[in-house]
């Protein structure tokens, strides 16, 4: 099994961890009620996905 040969340092680890940061989730329109929902889901407004109900949305 492939192993490291050495333990990389705190400082090692901190440095590439640095990179690390959180962006705001990409959002599209809904084609249906022109809200904003996540890409490739349902929307939570009007419960449809490709122009089709595919959700019952309680008032
Ligand atoms: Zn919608």
């Amino acid at each position: 099994m492939a192993n490291p040969t050495s333990r990389h340092s705190k400082s090692r680890r901190n440095k590439r961890r640095a990179n690390w940061k959180v962006d705001a989730p990409s959002l599209s329109t809904c084609t249906n009620c022109q809200e904003p929902k996540m890409p490739h889901r349902v929307c939570p407004s009007c419960g449809t996905y490709k122009g089709r109900k595919v959700l019952e949305i309680a008032e």
